[in-house]
């Protein structure tokens, strides 16, 4: 069995964004050599997700209006975490749309339903982050 692990970096300019990742993960498999097994792509921070679903800029708007409404960035003063700091919301929003992804590798491509595809969700910008990427197969 072969293992690969990569990490990608992000420094988003806006507080909140869905970026799309897919290229940026099958490239690491096209690297990996791994034509058979699995894919976990994890955001290794407590502020942002990686998540999949559709590509297209009307649902993302309506997420981060869905999310806004379940836990609304203001007023910061609304919550307890850390005070001071002002990402309570960003915690929460990262809750519900996840930590991470496992796609099945099959033929080397991501094995994926027609319209999946993978994205991280930024909810507390303005900063360099990661996501793991880590290949098993072989
Ligand atoms: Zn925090």
């Amino acid at each position: 069995m072969k293992t690969f692990r990569k990490e990608l970096w992000f420094n988003v300019q806006s507080r909140r964004a869905f970026i799309n990742i897919t290229p940026d993960v099958q490239h690491c498999i096209d690297e990996s050599g791994i034509q058979e097994g699995l894919v976990l792509v994890n955001a290794m921070h407590i502020t942002a997700s990686v998540f999949i679903n559709d590509d297209e800029s009307g649902l993302h708007h309506d997420y981060d209006k869905w999310l806004e409404k379940l836990a609304p960035h203001e007023p910061v003063s609304g919550y307890r975490h850390n005070v001071g700091e002002d990402n309570a919301d960003a915690h929460m929003k990262r809750q519900i749309m996840g930590r991470e992804s496992v796609i099945a590798i099959t033929e080397g491509k991501l094995d994926f339903g027609t319209w999946e595809r993978i994205f991280y969700g930024e909810f507390d910008g303005r900063r360099k982050k990661r996501v793991l990427v880590k290949i098993i197969g072989e």
